[in-house]
């Protein structure tokens, strides 16, 4: 239910507060531009109690959230989110890249891919210190010496970074040395995991499963965010579907409907999502008309010498073309990098 105030002051908001917690209900307060309005979320079943605050002090209205994700959803927060991280904003008129290998490899490779990338342009670094591989034979990922690396990286290039973590036993070293920290498309509906992930206090990069529906996506989100933890990013990552040329489908209509189910920033990634260097540039010019507030982008060196995805990573030159081809793009819809 949303709890729509008619008055600012205090001794109102809390007086709400306080009777929607006696009700076992959780109170989200959230301070828009134009209103402030009161997210009561919990148990579905008691919600009719709901409607007696009502007739409390300075309560213009009691409304029912329709849709079933309530903290993520647009009706409770009108104004899209914005958050800062380090030198980095994510949503709100500045579009954010992203991008780094798929995996950490070397010290060598980790500073010299933060470097290129940061030249170019790039507001965070991204790297996978854990990997989740289909096959337990292949590279796992430099783990706990990968987040030292990362950390390096991140502060030689001055740019804050995001890495993946893959189980709550991670969360707390993740959580530690990340800014970012990443639930992977496999790890989309592990409950568990993003419970953990939401009582942390780092945003948290969710990509979308390639089996999930935008709903399902979503519910993730009010999942972590059901935890205290309300700075979210999605991320359209591609879906599996018949067609074989490509890894995934990119399912570029998600981020039109995201963007209106939802407060939440929306990143493409076209790495993932296609599978082919050569689609990366095309798909990522296409995210930026669609709407999204980013897109993370596989950068390597020397993409056949890379452990993970090299097929579909770019090399430093091409990023950088990248870069520039978004641009005109960007400038046309009044954004900045
Ligand atoms: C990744 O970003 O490295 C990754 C494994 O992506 P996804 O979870 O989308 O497959
Ligand atoms: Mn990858």
């Amino acid at each position: 239910m949303i709890i729509v105030m008619a008055s600012r002051k205090k001794e109102d908001i809390d007086r709400v507060v306080e009777r929607i917690q006696e009700f076992g209900y959780q109170a989200h307060l959230i301070e828009g531009v134009e209103r402030t309005v009161i997210g009561a979320v919990g148990d579905e079943r008691g919600k009719d109690r709901l409607q007696s605050l009502e007739s409390l002090p300075g309560v213009e209205s009691v409304v029912r959230i329709l849709k079933p994700f309530k903290l993520a959803g647009r009706e409770l927060r009108k104004e899209d989110s914005v958050y800062h991280v380090g030198s980095a904003q994510i949503g709100g008129g500045r579009f954010c890249v992203m991008a780094g290998p798929c995996s950490v490899e070397s010290r060598e490779q980790i500073i010299e891919t933060a470097c290129l990338v940061k030249e170019s342009g790039a507001a965070v670094l991204r790297g996978g210190a854990y990997k989740p591989r289909t096959s337990p034979y292949s590279f796992q990922g430099l783990e706990e010496e990968g987040l030292h690396l990362l950390q390096e990286a991140s502060r030689a290039a001055g740019m804050p970074f995001v890495t993946e973590v893959m189980n709550p036993e991670q969360v707390p070293l993740v959580e530690e040395h990340a800014d970012i920290l990443q639930i992977g498309a496999r790890n989309m509906q592990n409950f568990g995991l993003l419970k953990a992930v939401g009582r942390t206090r780092k945003p948290i990069f969710l990509k979308r499963g390639m089996m999930s529906t935008i709903n399902e996506l979503l519910m993730s989100a009010e999942y972590i965010m059901s935890e205290g933890n309300h700075q979210v990013i999605l991320c359209e990552r591609g879906i599996r579907t018949f067609e074989t040329e490509t890894r995934n489908t990119l399912d570029l209509s998600a981020v039109p409907l995201l963007k209106k189910y939802s407060h939440l920033p929306v990143v493409v990634d076209p790495s993932h999502a296609t599978g082919h260097w050569e689609l990366v540039i095309p798909m990522a010019r296409a995210s930026v008309a669609a709407g999204a507030d980013g897109i993370m982008v596989e950068v390597h060196p020397r993409p056949a010498e890379a452990f993970s995805d090299g097929a579909q990573s770019l090399k430093p030159e091409k990023f950088k073309k990248l870069m520039a081809e978004i641009q005109p793009i960007l400038k046309a819809l009044g954004k900045t990098l």
